[in-house]
C-alpha cells in the first residue's frame, strides 16, 4: 500500500469526466488500496480516484468515523449513475480534501439513489440519505468534473478566491501529501 498525493483545485484531472472502468485488474485493486490509505491518512471520509489523479470512474467513502454512523461499512463506488435526487434539499457546510481548508455551505438533495458497481464488478444499488447521501453526491460531482466550490453562492466564490488561488499556487501548509503541478496524471 502506499499513500497517493492528492491532487488540488486547479490540477486539471479534477476538471475531466472521469473515464469509465472497464474490468478490475490487479491495478484497479491496488489502486482502491491506496485510496483507503490516502483517504485515511488525511482524515476524509470520501475520495474519487481523480482526487489521486487517476482517471477511473471510481470514488470511496468511509464514514464510519462519523459520530452515529459507526455501523455503515465503506463502500467501493464503480461507474456510479445517480438515479434518483430528492427534491427536498439541504445546506450543509462542506469540505474537500483537493480544497484543504475551505468550508462553505452547499445546497443539495438530502435522499438520493444510486446504481454502481462492486469490486466483483457485480451490479448494486443504493438508497441514501442525509449524510451517506451527501457524501455520495460531493464524490459523484468529482466524477463529472464538479468541485463544490461550483455550486457556492457568487458571494462566497468572491469570499474566497484569494485562499483558491494560494491553494492552486500551493502557497499552504499542507497536511498531507499534494501534487506539485497542475498536469498531475497516475499512470494505470
Ligand atoms: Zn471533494
Amino acid at each position: 500500500m502506499a499513500l497517493l498525493p492528492i491532487t488540488l483545485i486547479g490540477d486539471k484531472i479534477l476538471r475531466r469526466k472521469a473515464a469509465l472502468v472497464k474490468e478490475v485488474d490487479f491495478k484497479t485493486v491496488e489502486l482502491i488500496k491506496d485510496m483507503f490509505e490516502t483517504m485515511r491518512n488525511a482524515n476524509g471520509i470520501g475520495l474519487a480516484a481523480n482526487q489521486v489523479g487517476a482517471d477511473k470512474s471510481i470514488f470511496i467513502i468511509d464514514i464510519s468515523v462519523i459520530e452515529g454512523h459507526e455501523e455503515i461499512k465503506p463502500i467501493v463506488f464503480i461507474n456510479p449513475k445517480i438515479t434518483y435526487r430528492s427534491e427536498n434539499k439541504v445546506f450543509i457546510e462542506e469540505g474537500c480534501l483537493s480544497i484543504p481548508d475551505i468550508h462553505a455551505e452547499v445546497e443539495r438533495s438530502d435522499a438520493i439513489k444510486i446504481d454502481f458497481m462492486d469490486t466483483d464488478l457485480k451490479a448494486q444499488t443504493l438508497e441514501a440519505k442525509e449524510l451517506l447521501a451527501r457524501v455520495i453526491q460531493h464524490e459523484y460531482d468529482h466524477l463529472q468534473g464538479v468541485l463544490f466550490t461550483d455550486l457556492i453562492s457568487d458571494e462566497m466564490k468572491k469570499k474566497l478566491k484569494r485562499e483558491l488561488t494560494k491553494i492552486k499556487k500551493r502557497d499552504i501548509a499542507f497536511n498531507y501529501p499534494v501534487t506539485e503541478h497542475a498536469d498531475y496524471q497516475m499512470q494505470l
